[in-house]
This record gives C-alpha cells, sequence and structure tokens, in this order.
C-alpha cells in the first residue's frame, strides 16, 4: 500500500544534517557536505563565503589612508578565516587610535570598525571625559576585537567573527583614573559612561553594555552589523 503523495524533499535530506534555517541561502563549504562534521557549530553568513580579492578593494585602501590622516596607528594583518564561517579578508592590527589616545591591547579588527573606533574615541570619548574628569583620555581598554565565534546563546556568527565589532571594558585618563564599564559605577563615572554609550548609537549600529543581558555587564559592545534601511540596534 502506498500512502498519500510525501513532500518534496532535496535527495540528500537524511544524509546531510541541514542547520534549521539558513536565511541568506548560502552553501555550506562542498567539504563540509561530503565529509561534513555533525552539524556546523555555526550558521554562515553571506560575508563567510565571499571570495577574498586577490588585491585590495578600493574602498579598504581608502579607509587606510584616512586612518594615516587621523593618526592611527595599525598595521596589515594576515587575513583571518575559519572552516566556521568567520571572515576577516583585510585585517588590521590596531596599535594606536590616535596621537593621544592607545588602545591596549592591540586589536585585530576590520578597517572600518577601526576608524569609526577612532573617530569616536577622538570626538566623543576625549571630549567627555574632559568634561566630567577635567582629563585626557590616554587608553582604550579593548575586551574583544576579531574572535571566531557565534554570538552567545546562538548560532549565528556573531559580529566579532568578520573583525566587524569592539568590546570597550575600560578607560584611562593621563592621571591614572580608570573608567570601567560596570552594571553600577560610581556617580561620576555612570555619567560618563552614559555619554559615551548613547553618543555611539548611530556611529556604530549595535550598542550593548550593562543592563542589555548578562554577557554585555562588563563591557560594551560597539559593531557595524550591516542592518536593512541603515537602522541600529541600541540597548
Ligand atoms: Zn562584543
Amino acid at each position: 500500500m502506498f500512502g498519500p503523495p510525501m513532500p518534496e524533499e532535496p535527495a540528500n535530506a537524511k544524509a546531510v544534517p541541514i542547520p534549521p534555517s539558513r536565511p541568506d541561502g548560502t552553501e555550506a563549504p562542498s567539504d563540509r557536505e561530503i565529509f561534513g562534521p555533525p552539524a556546523p557549530r555555526m550558521l554562515p553568513d553571506k560575508r563567510s563565503s565571499a571570495p577574498r580579492p586577490a588585491t585590495m578593494p578600493l574602498e579598504e585602501a581608502a579607509c587606510r589612508t584616512r586612518l594615516k590622516v587621523l593618526g592611527v596607528e595599525f598595521e596589515e594583518f594576515a587575513p583571518q578565516s575559519d572552516v566556521e564561517g568567520c571572515a576577516l579578508p583585510f585585517a588590521l592590527k590596531l596599535q594606536r587610535l590616535s596621537r593621544q589616545i592607545d588602545i591596549e591591547p592591540d586589536a585585530i579588527i576590520n578597517c572600518a570598525t577601526a576608524e569609526a573606533s577612532a573617530r569616536f574615541a577622538a570626538n566623543i570619548i576625549a571630549p567627555a571625559a574632559k568634561a566630567e574628569f577635567g582629563d585626557e583620555l590616554t587608553v582604550v581598554g579593548q575586551a574583544s576585537a576579531y574572535v571566531c565565534r557565534p554570538r552567545n546563546g546562538t548560532r549565528k556568527l556573531s559580529e566579532h567573527a568578520f573583525g566587524n565589532a569592539l568590546d570597550i571594558a575600560r578607560f584611562t585618563l593621563a592621571k591614572g583614573t580608570a573608567v570601567d564599564v560596570e552594571p553600577a559605577p560610581p556617580e561620576k563615572n555612570a555619567k560618563f559612561l552614559g555619554v559615551v554609550r548613547k553618543a555611539a548609537c548611530g556611529p556604530f549600529k549595535t550598542v550593548l553594555g550593562p543592563g542589555s543581558d548578562a554577557d554585555h555587564a562588563q563591557h560594551f559592545h560597539f559593531d557595524l552589523a550591516p542592518r536593512r534601511n541603515g537602522g541600529t540596534f541600541c540597548q
């Protein structure tokens, strides 16, 4: 006896584990389909499979020229990628945000995020430190830049997996004051941190920090995630 016709399904549906959703329609690398480890830990992004051009795209070169004008110190860094779909084809090692402002430790990051961070430090963080503490911003303490990992609690790749995000945990001023990103900072610090966080929404497309969720209790997460209509997500 034959039952009703089965709904159409790919011939390999039983042979290959398929992630529950692949919203951008990208295909997993073929070696994964042939030899495939269990299910991939992370879902690829359209940036995951974009071929790396042999020569540096004009926009990447122009970005580097702008960094030099801003006084940013950086070096070219080896391209980063991973079978999981992480990709940072034109990586930089960011060493200083400006002549006055260091970043510690050096950050492996893409040029767009380096530029956004340098402009933000010079135009927003430094003036906010001056206004609130009467002191100069000297160091931005970063907690994470390029890291090949999913977003916490999901299988979607983090913006960190593309070098498109920077986590900041501490701001250090010339006279030695250290302002940590934390859930209940002293009042003066809270005011400064609040100004910085609010102003980050726009220059960065995602802004998270203490109160957003448990993962962001000790740092600000700033990224340049591409969003429809150029929107922002600031929480
Ligand atoms: Zn982050």
